[in-house]
């Protein structure tokens, strides 16, 4: 495991305890037809959306009800607006760090990985800003 990955690994054991009563929404990516909200610790650690199988599911703050719209307005070949195609891709992102780290990737404030990695690999800091509700930010500010 390379180093960026321990310490992501350490970062979301830490943050774990903190997080368990979060509220996520959690969507399909690819189909955006099943979304569910579960509070962290009834996040299950495979991830299938039942209706397409697919395993791109993404997690967006509870009260976020777009995110489903997006990916079905492109699923049905619409063209998104440059807001919604950001949303888009940051949900796509969200989707493969679920994928890699599992349950324990939304038992942290996603944001707070996202920005760890995205200042390392990506450098779109810009990028994650309204990921999460400000809510959450403040929660992320306590913890740091
Ligand atoms: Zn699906």
């Amino acid at each position: 495991m390379q180093l960026q990955q321990i310490l992501i690994k350490e970062l979301l054991i830490l943050s774990k305890a903190r997080l368990a009563k979060t509220k996520h929404r959690l969507i399909c990516a690819r189909c955006g037809k099943w979304e569910r909200v579960v509070e962290t610790n009834e996040v299950k650690n495979i991830l299938i959306c039942p209706y397409c199988k697919a395993r791109q599911i993404t997690a967006t703050y509870y009260s976020d009800y777009d995110l489903p719209k997006i990916i079905q307005k492109n699923m049905h070949g619409k063209k998104l607006s440059s807001d919604e195609k950001h949303k888009f891709n940051r949900a796509w992102k969200v989707s493969s760090l679920i994928e890699n780290f599992g349950k324990t990737a939304i038992t942290v404030c996603l944001d707070m990985v996202l920005e760890q990695i995205l200042q390392q690999e990506y450098c779109e800091i810009w990028w994650m800003k309204n990921i999460y509700s400000n809510k959450s930010m403040k929660l992320k500010g306590n913890m740091l």
